[in-house]
């Protein structure tokens, strides 16, 4: 009987394994079809500098909506973009597309907008990056300043020395660096100081269960001093509500993301935002 069990239950397994597969390959028919159809639209976060109460930034985040599938998460397809290779051709058009559409908002009467714009492990790794982000700046005219590329820990630990040179050549061109997913990944404190970055980003995990749950507030706050130490930026993600943004206002964290003062929206949305008192952007 034990036999029987342990065999079916091989079977479901790879039943599941097999859906899993056809599931994956569906999707990814479906991405490349996407990519050749210009599916993809650009929504923006808007990020806050506490100092003020200001907007100083968005975060681009990828959207994609399917027609059978409707709306499918990024943290769906950037992960099997990121297994197929498919994150080239999309991360080449989120880099241009969020970088021209930061130069339109800095022609709409916004000048000092920052952007946000997330890379994964194979853009962060494509030996043609520097080159294709010199292009587009130029192209843009986007001052390189306004561009803050996200990287995670992960991403950069993988190769620790080709990261430095990559992040010096690209720091040349005068963009900015900020680690995304802050404390989920390797801990590469000892690093920190070697890279040239400007801020770090507390993840969400951390944030959600303050201020009662006295690890994450410990956490939280160590992040925070870590930060102010080293002379980095400090912005949490996730913040949903008023007890979080008290915990993080009174801990002395400079910048704030999270749906409490807005979620990702269309550009259309997010120019009304930024219209309306009291987000007048600013520059830090
Ligand atoms: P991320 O870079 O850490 O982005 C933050 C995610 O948290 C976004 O999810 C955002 O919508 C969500 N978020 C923001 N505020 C809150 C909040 O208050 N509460 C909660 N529960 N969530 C909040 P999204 O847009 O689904 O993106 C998920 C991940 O997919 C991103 O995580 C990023 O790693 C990746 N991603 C998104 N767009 C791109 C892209 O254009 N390129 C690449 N390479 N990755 C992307
Ligand atoms: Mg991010
Ligand atoms: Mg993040
Ligand atoms: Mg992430």
């Amino acid at each position: 009987k034990v036999k029987e069990n342990g065999k079916n239950h091989y079977r479901f397994y790879s039943d599941e394994m097999n859906e899993e597969m056809l599931q994956d390959l569906e999707l990814e028919a479906k991405l490349r079809h996407a990519i050749d159809n210009n599916e993809f639209v650009l929504h923006y976060q808007p990020q806050i500098d506490l100092n003020n109460d200001r907007v100083f930034g968005v975060e681009a985040l990828i959207r994609w909506e399917d027609e059978e599938l409707g709306l499918v998460s990024p943290g769906k397809f950037i992960p099997l973009a990121e297994r197929t290779g498919l994150i080239i051709p999309i991360g080449d058009w989120v880099l241009e597309q969020a970088c021209r559409e930061a130069k339109e908002f800095h022609e709409a009467g916004f000048p000092n907008l920052k952007m946000g714009i997330n890379l994964s492990a194979r853009q962060f790794a494509d030996n043609n990056l520097v080159e294709k982000i010199s292009n587009i700046l130029s192209e843009t005219e986007l001052n390189p300043a306004k561009l803050e590329l996200e990287i995670t820990e992960s991403i950069i630990m993988k190769d620790v020395k080709e990261s430095v040179k990559k992040l010096i050549k690209l720091k040349k061109l005068g963009v900015k660096f900020s680690i995304d997913d802050f404390g989920t990944g390797y801990s590469s404190l000892s690093y920190l100081k070697e890279f040239p970055i400007g801020t770090l980003k507390i993840d969400r995990s951390f944030v959600d269960q303050l201020p009662s749950d006295e690890n994450d507030t410990a956490i939280v706050k160590a992040i925070i001093d870590l930060a102010h130490n080293l002379n980095l930026n400090v912005i949490a993600e996730g913040v949903e509500n008023p007890e979080h943004l008290q915990f993080l206002e009174q801990n002395d964290c400079d910048r704030i993301q999270g749906y409490y003062f807005g979620k990702p929206m269309s550009k259309k949305e997010i120019v009304k935002f930024l219209t309306n008192e009291p987000w007048k952007v600013v520059d830090v």
